[in-house]
């Protein structure tokens, strides 16, 4: 059989069914293609992100944070709990599995009303832009299309010496899964996996111990940021050590064995599993056959220019595939712009706004420059920052931690950067985002008007705060 398609994209996560409904609204006919298959062994696009990432993932902070409060915070509300608080981790399983297949469910209900063509199965770009798919029974086909988007997304980096076998030692699909609360974890690598989903775990009792081989932690993030998130997590037992190496793990009787370097030299941890969170790299690997015209780069990656063209007529690409961060919310942003340029539309995407958020306890977000980079590159700048604890409603919610820091140019006093952590920091960011969009300044954010009393005011005194008048704090 053979069809011929305006556009075809490999991949159905963020990146890819978003690209797709994009393009088929703007009236071109449209095919999907992605092989991951939910629990139930139907089809289940929505990629990494609905299936083993960003949602399963909140799924289970979420879960986990509300058994953590019961047990440490409400009191101070006075909001006793008479006897013992338990959690049902196979109840809390089924209610993130529940959550995965209604947004997977989803995305095939937005296939249909748009009407994409959804084919579950393995696509394989040839030249000229034919795509050999073999769908989920084996059958094969061949189908074209004017234009093709690879959206093949990401998966875990292993480490030498260290190998996965799905139940001791897992990566972020088996620590979404743990069926009992390990007495002992270990993480490898303390980026956004190892801290969410230790968080996870250890709000849930585990003893979590990170191994991470830099000597700062979160070294992407501003570093005051990072300095007031290590001290956070600290006071809440995840064990971080940072500086460490991992050199092999063995798993002995049902427990595995962690050998590292350490700044201090040869040790060795045994933990009950080990989750290796160490990056992600391109899935790239059987994705195009011979003579495509498409480059792939050292790190696997499809090589793109700013508007993700690939060096093949007519072929894109798309999220975690090509280069940028790794985020969800990316990945759609580019998927949407270059359908839209595919239909003759100006589609556009600014990598230099797309805003990181980590959902831990408390959160943490951030857009734009660090002040590290700006000293690098020799900005000029002027800073701004603001505690929750000096906002009413911090106080009220009993969730004060935490601050936000404001960096503007110190000559035009447009925003550069902005960085919080604290409660609901991944909402709190969007205005920032806003108005880095929109080349605002400090000052603009500083004269609008902020609900009082509400978590946004810890932006609104930040902003005032880079002109050092902030009403709330001594300036
Ligand atoms: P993917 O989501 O990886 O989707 C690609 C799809 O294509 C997959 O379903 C794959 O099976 C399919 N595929 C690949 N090759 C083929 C082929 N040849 N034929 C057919 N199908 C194919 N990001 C955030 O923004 N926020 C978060 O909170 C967040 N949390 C995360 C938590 C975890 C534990 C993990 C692992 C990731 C998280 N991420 C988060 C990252 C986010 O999941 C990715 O950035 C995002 O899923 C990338 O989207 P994508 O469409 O490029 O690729
Ligand atoms: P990461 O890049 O965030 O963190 C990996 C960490 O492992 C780094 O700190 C690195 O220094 C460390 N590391 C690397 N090799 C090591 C080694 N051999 N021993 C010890 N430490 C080592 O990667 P991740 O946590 O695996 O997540 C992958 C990507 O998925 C993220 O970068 C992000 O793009 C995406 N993600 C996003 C979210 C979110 O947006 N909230 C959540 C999870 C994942």
């Amino acid at each position: 059989m053979s069809d011929h398609f305006d556009v075809i994209v490999i991949g159905g996560g963020p990146a890819g069914y978003v690209a797709a409904i994009r393009a088929a609204q703007l009236g071109l006919k449209t095919a999907c293609i992605d092989e991951r298959q939910g629990k139930d062994g139907k089809a289940a696009p929505g990629g990494t992100c609905l299936n083993v990432g960003c949602i399963p993932s909140k799924a289970l902070l979420d879960s986990s944070k509300h058994y953590h409060h019961v047990q440490h915070q409400y009191s101070e509300h006075g909001i006793q709990v008479s006897g013992q608080v338990n959690m049902d981790i196979n109840a809390m399983l089924a209610r993130k599995d529940k959550i995965v297949k209604q947004l997977t469910g989803g995305v095939t209900q937005l296939f249909k009303s748009n009407k994409v063509t959804f084919i579950n199965g393995r696509g394989k770009l040839l030249k000229d832009r034919k795509v050999a798919v073999t769908d989920s029974g084996g059958q094969a086909q061949e189908m074209s299309a004017e234009h093709v988007i690879l959206a093949s997304g990401s998966i875990p980096i292993a480490i030498p010496n260290v190998d996965y076998d799905g139940r001791y030692i897992v990566d972020n699909e088996g620590a979404l899964e743990f069926s009992q609360v390990p007495q002992r974890l270990g993480v490898i690598g303390a980026g956004v996996i190892g801290l969410e989903l230790g968080s996870v775990w250890k709000r849930l009792g585990a003893e979590v111990v990170l191994f991470e081989a830099l000597d700062s932690l979160l070294a992407a993030a501003d570093k005051d940021i990072g300095k007031a998130a290590g001290r956070e997590f600290k006071k809440q037992g995840l064990d971080i050590r940072l500086g460490t190496k991992v050199q092999s793990a063995e798993i002995n009787n049902g427990e595995v064995l962690v050998k590292l370097t350490t700044p201090d030299g040869e040790d060795s941890v045994t933990v009950d599993r080990l989750l290796v969170a160490v990056g992600r790299r391109a899935n790239t690997e059987g994705l195009l056959g011979e003579d495509t015209g498409v480059t792939i780069n050292q790190r696997q990656q499809i090589e793109v220019d700013e508007h993700c063209r690939t060096s093949a007529e007519n072929v894109w690409a798309v999220g975690d595939a090509v280069r940028g961060p790794m985020l969800a919310h990316k990945g759609s942003e580019e998927g949407i712009a270059v359908a839209e340029t595919i239909a003759g539309q100006a589609g556009h995407i600014n990598l230099d706004t797309v805003p990181w958020v980590i959902y831990t306890d408390p959160e943490i977000a951030w857009v734009g420059k660090t002040e590290q980079e700006l000293s690098e590159a020799g900005v000029e700048y002027t800073s701004g920052s603001f505690p929750f604890a000096a906002t009413g409603r911090g106080l009220a919610m009993g969730d004060a931690t935490g601050m936000v820091k404001l960096l503007a140019d110190a000559e035009t006093d447009r925003l550069l950067g902005a960085h919080i952590i604290g409660a609901n920091a991944s909402e709190l960011i969007a205005e920032c985002v806003v108005t880095m969009e929109f080349a605002g300044c400090a000052e603009d954010l500083a004269r609008i008007v902020h609900a009082h009393p509400t978590l946004s005011e810890a932006v609104h005194e930040a902003a005032l705060n880079v002109a050092k008048r902030a009403i709330h704090r001594v300036n």
